[in-house]
């Protein structure tokens, strides 16, 4: 097995690792991290929970010359909860090294990012669309750039975001290594690999490899007219630590985080359409355990990693096999194991079945607690 000491890494990013508590490089790790510190372009796809953000993190931050007040890397990742994760985690690595990073997003005040983006950051990592717009502004400049990172490749094409990835490129210099990671590899990946990239080394996890996921698939038969109280005797059956729960629309989330809280549940809801403070303050909330049970919807939750997190309920059954794999990645992370538990009305049974086909796996079926159990 590969260690970290053997990849020649700056003492001060191995500090970084060591206070992250990483012990050893998980194997898309081990790959990507030397070939990107040859110079390489990289393809990285793996499932969640594998480790790609330190992946890339890594040698990106290792990279950096802190000698130099400007932006040496940047990163392009779907969400803006996903941009300030990778943001920390990449702060976190890079703290030793005194690395500086900026996560830019949209719904945050633009004029602070102004602020702090004169006074000289050395990696942004930021959503399309806001980063479009520095750069439209001039109030961030991409001439130094010497490693761009594309994170979660698909999820940024699914959210119809290729003209403002392709915009962004056309501020990087020619001499750019450029890095995608993505979790599939749909054909509209595929064109973007070979118009912006040169002879990229392929690196891929397959699912016996990967550290991660362990996790247990259960689903529950239940009535949509008991849908709700269904889900509060799963709830006090279970050893719920921290949870997400997964709704189809926003409306759906706002009512459920509404009925656990009457219910006295530590719930918050988490949706595109909540003003960035709040989402902010629920997020950090949920970070700290003062929230147990985060209820939002597919977008919102892409990409969110809390180690923490035990389990994934789907109240919602997801629209197909994609959104469930993804949304249960957020749980079983980084070898700990997770449960991910799916509430089924009768007439949603054909698309479980459909779900199950895809994934190449068998949900178990469990019968609901009975009020007796959920009183013990
Ligand atoms: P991905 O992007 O592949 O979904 P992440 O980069 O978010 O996965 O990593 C998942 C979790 O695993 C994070 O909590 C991260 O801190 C942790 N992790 C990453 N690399 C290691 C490692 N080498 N050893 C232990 N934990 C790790
Ligand atoms: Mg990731």
């Amino acid at each position: 097995m590969k260690q970290f000491e053997s990849f020649q890494l700056d003492p001060a990013i191995l500090k970084g690792i060591r206070e992250m508590g990483f012990e050893e490089p998980s194997p898309i790790q081990a790959e990507c991290i030397p070939a990107v510190l040859r110079g390489e372009d990289v393809i990285g796809q793996a499932q969640t929970g594998t480790g790609k953000t330190a992946a890339f993190g890594i040698p990106l931050l290792d990279h950096v010359d802190t000698s130099r007040r400007k932006v040496q890397s940047v990163v392009l990742a779907p969400t803006r909860e996903l941009a300030i994760q990778v943001s920390e985690e990449l702060r976190k690595i890079g703290r030793p090294k005194r690395v500086i990073t900026l996560p830019i997003y949209g719904g945050q005040s633009i004029g602070r990012q102004i602020k702090t983006l004169k006074q000289g950051v050395h990696v942004v990592i930021g959503t399309p669309g806001r980063m479009l717009d520095h750069l439209r502004r001039g109030t961030l400049k991409l001439d130094d750039v010497e490693i761009m990172v594309l994170d979660e490749a698909d999820e940024m094409l699914d959210m119809g975001f290729i003209d403002d990835i392709e915009a962004v490129m056309k501020f990087l210099p020619e001499s750019r290594q450029l890095l995608l990671f993505s979790a599939t590899m749909p054909q509209g990946i595929r064109q973007l690999a070979q118009k912006y990239m040169r002879k990229p080394r392929y690196i891929t996890v397959s699912r016996g490899e990967v550290t991660a996921p362990v996790i247990e698939q259960v689903f529950y038969k239940v009535l949509e007219s008991a849908k709700l109280e269904s889900l509060c005797r799963i709830l006090d059956s279970e050893e719920v630590g921290q949870g997400i729960l997964f709704c189809r629309t926003k409306k759906g989330v706002d009512e459920l985080a509404e009925a656990l809280m009457a219910r006295g549940y530590l719930a918050g809801g988490l949706h595109g359409d909540m003003a960035q403070q709040q989402r902010d303050r629920v997020m950090n909330a949920f970070r700290r355990g003062d929230v147990e049970l985060l209820v939002a919807t597919d977008v919102a939750a892409r990409g969110i990693d809390i180690g923490s997190i035990s389990h994934v309920i789907n109240y919602d059954i997801p629209q197909d096999s994609e959104s469930y794999v993804h949304r249960i990645g957020r749980t079983g992370r980084a070898g700990r194991t997770g449960i991910a538990l799916t509430l089924v009305t009768p007439r949603e049974m054909k698309q479980l079945r459909s779900i199950e086909l895809e994934i190449g796996d068998h949900l178990t079926a469990r019968e609901l607690p009975s009020l007796e159990e959920v009183a013990e």
